[in-house]
C-alpha cells in the first residue's frame, strides 16, 4: 500500500511513498542491527564519524533550495519560513552534534585505592524517530545528529504528511560515505509503520515528537514489548506573561508575540497562544497585537513575501474554526481574524485569529489548539500570573516580557515548563536544552550535549587487583 503526500496549499497530490508494513520494520531492525554489530559505524572513531556527518551537512547545505521547497510544499510552510528557519536549523543541527563526537566522554569516579573504576557512553545499537509534520527536517535533524554521533543505527519514521525532505537527506547520508543502514527511512503511517516501530524487540531506544496521545500510545507499546528507553517530545500550550512595564519593550514586545505564535500557521509545539497581561496595560496590548496580527500576509506559501500559509488539512481546519466559534458564543471576542480566507482551491487558509475575553472555563483556554488562535487573558498580581500560566497540563515553553529583574527571575522561577525566555520568544540555539515538563514531555531533552542522553547508554567498568 501506498501514501499520497498532499500539498495542504492546494490539495495537489505531491508523491506517493511506501506504507512500510509492520514485517518490513521488522526487517528493517533486523537489517539495522546486522549493520551495527558489523561495526561499520559504530567501530569507527568518533573523530571518523564527525567526519561524515560534517560531510552531511555540507551536501544538506548544497541542497537548501531543495530541501526548503520539499518542507514548503509538504507542510504547507511559507517558503521564507523554510528557507531561513528550518532549513539552516537542521543543517546547525547536524554540524553541532558533529563537532561534539570526540567532546562527550565518561567519567573515572574516585572509588577506593586498588580499583579503577570508569564509565563509558555506549550506542543502543538499533534506534528509531518518529517524527511529526510540523517541522518536518528540523526536528528530524535534533535526532539524526546525536543518534548517528552515538554510533547508532537509526530508523527514522516521517509523519505520513511530510516524508519527502527526509527521504532526500536519507540519500545524502549515503553520498557523504555514511553507509547503508545507519540512516534508513521508514515511510508510513502511525497505526502501522509507527506502531511497530514502537513494539518492535530489537529497538533499544525509540525518541518521539508528536501529540501527547500519541507519546502515550508509544510508551504502552514499549512497556508491552522490551521496555525500550521512550524520549517524548509532546504537545504544549505555552503563555507568554506580559508585565505592567513591558509596553516600553516596543515593538520587540508586540511583534515577538505575533510573529512566533502564528509561525507555521500556529501549528507549532511552542506557539505562545495564552498571552496574559497585566490589567493595566491588557487593552492597549490587545488593540497593538490585533493590528500586528491582521497585518501578517496570508498566502500561497511558495511566495517569499507569504507569513502565513494554510493549516495542514481539512480536518484541522475544522477543529479549528469549531473551537473559534464556540469561544464566541461562549462571548469571547475576535480582535482579529476569526474566519477563513480564500487563496487557492482546495487549501484551508486562516486568519490569524485573537480572542480576548474568553470564558474561563473555555476549553480553548487548556487545549493545545494548534492553528492560528491566540487568547489574551488579564491577571492582577504577579502571583496570579504564575497561577494562570501553570494551569495547564503542558509545560514546554513561556515567554516573560518585562524589563524588572525582580519580575524575572520570579516568573522564571515559578512557572511550570522546560523553557522559559525573557525578552524575547525564544528556544534558545543549539548549546542549550529543549525539552517538556509535565504532558509536554519526559524521558530527554532535545539539542545541546543534553541530548546524547536519548541515545546512549552508560556502562560502568569496575577494576579492581585481585
Ligand atoms: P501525531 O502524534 O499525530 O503524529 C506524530 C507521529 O506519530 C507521526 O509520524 C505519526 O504517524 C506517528 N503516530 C501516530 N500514531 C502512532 C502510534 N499509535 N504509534 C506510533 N506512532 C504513531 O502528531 P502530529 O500531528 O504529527 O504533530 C503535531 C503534534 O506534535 C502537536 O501536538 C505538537 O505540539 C507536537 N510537537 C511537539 C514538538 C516538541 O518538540 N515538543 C515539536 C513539534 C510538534
Amino acid at each position: 500500500m501506498d501514501i499520497d503526500v498532499v500539498n495542504p496549499a492546494d490539495g495537489s497530490v505531491l508523491a506517493t511513498v511506501p506504507l512500510t508494513s509492520a514485517a518490513q520494520v521488522a526487517s528493517l531492525a533486523a537489517d539495522a542491527g546486522r549493520v551495527f554489530r558489523s561495526g561499520v559505524w559504530a567501530g569507527l572513531a568518533p573523530r571518523e564519524r564527525a567526519a561524515a556527518m560534517l560531510r552531511l551537512a555540507g551536501l544538506m547545505e548544497r541542497d537548501a533550495d531543495v530541501l526548503a521547497r520539499l518542507d514548503s510544499e509538504d507542510a504547507g510552510k511559507p517558503i521564507t519560513e523554510a528557507r531561513e528557519g528550518d532549513i539552516p536549523g537542521a543543517i546547525e543541527s547536524i554540524r553541532w552534534f558533529a563537532e561534539a563526537a570526540d567532546k562527550l566522554a565518561g567519567a573515572a569516579p574516585s572509588t577506593a585505592p586498588g580499583v579503577l573504576a570508569y564509565t563509558t557512553r555506549e550506542p543502543f545499537g538499533v534506534v528509531a524517530a518518529i517524527l511529526p509534520w510540523n517541522y518536518p527536517l528540523a526536528m528530524a535533524a535534533w535526532k539524526i545528529g546525536p543518534a548517528l554521533v552515538a554510533g547508532n543505527c537509526l530508523i527514522l519514521k516521517p509523519a505520513d504528511a511530510t516524508p519527502r525532505s527526509v527521504l532526500h537527506v536519507a540519500t545524502l547520508a549515503l553520498e557523504a560515505g555514511i553507509p547503508a543502514g545507519v540512516l534508513t527511512v521508514a515511510t508510513g503511517d502511525g497505526p502501522t509503520t509507527g506502531a511497530a516501530l514502537a513494539a518492535d524487540p530489537r529497538i533499544g531506544a525509540l525518541s518521539f515528537t508528536g501529540s501527547t496521545a500519541t507519546g502515550r500510545a508509544i510508551l504502552e507499546a514499549s512497556a508491552r514489548s522490551n521496555l525500550k528507553r521512550v524520549s517524548l517530545e509532546m504537545g504544549g500550550k505555552a503563555p507568554h506573561v506580559v508585565m505592567p512595564d513591558a509596553l516600553a519593550l516596543g515593538d520587540a514586545l508586540i511583534d515577538g508575540i505575533t510573529e512566533e505564535a502564528f509561525l507555521t500557521a500556529g501549528q507549532n509545539c511552542t506557539a505562545g497562544s495564552r498571552v496574559l497581561v497585566h490589567e493595566s496595560i491588557h487593552d492597549e496590548v490587545v488593540v497593538r497585537l490585533a493590528a500586528a496580527a491582521s497585518a501578517l500576509v496570508i498566502g500561497d506559501p511558495a511566495n517569499a513575501e507569504t507569513q502565513v500559509g494554510p493549516v495542514i488539512d481539512d480536518a484541522a481546519a475544522d477543529r479549528i474554526l469549531v473551537a473559534i466559534a464556540s469561544a464566541v458564543e461562549r462571548g469571547a471576542v475576535a480582535v482579529a481574524g476569526g474566519r477563513e480566507v480564500p487563496v487557492l482551491p482546495r487549501g484551508r487558509y486562516l486568519a490569524p485569529t485573537i480572542l480576548a475575553g474568553v470564558d474561563p472555563a473555555d476549553p480553548i483556554l487548556t487545549t493545545e489548539i494548534f492553528g492560528p488562535v491566540m487568547t489574551v487573558q488579564a491577571f492582577a498580581t504577579r502571583e496570579e500570573a504564575i497561577a494562570m500560566a501553570n494551569a495547564v497540563d503542558y509545560g514546554l515553553h513561556a515567554a516573560v516580557w518585562t524589563q524588572s529583574l525582580d519580575d524575572a527571575l520570579a516568573l522564571a522561577r515559578g512557572i511550570e515548563a522546560g523553557t522559559v525566555s525573557v525578552g524575547a520568544y525564544s528556544e534558545g540555539d543549539m548549546t542549550v536544552p529543549f525539552g517538556g515538563w509535565k504532558q509536554s514531555g519526559f524521558g530527554g531533552a532535545e539539542k545541546s550535549l543534553a541530548a546524547f542522553d536519548q541515545w546512549t547508554r552508560v556502562k560502568t567498568v569496575w577494576i579492581q587487583r585481585p
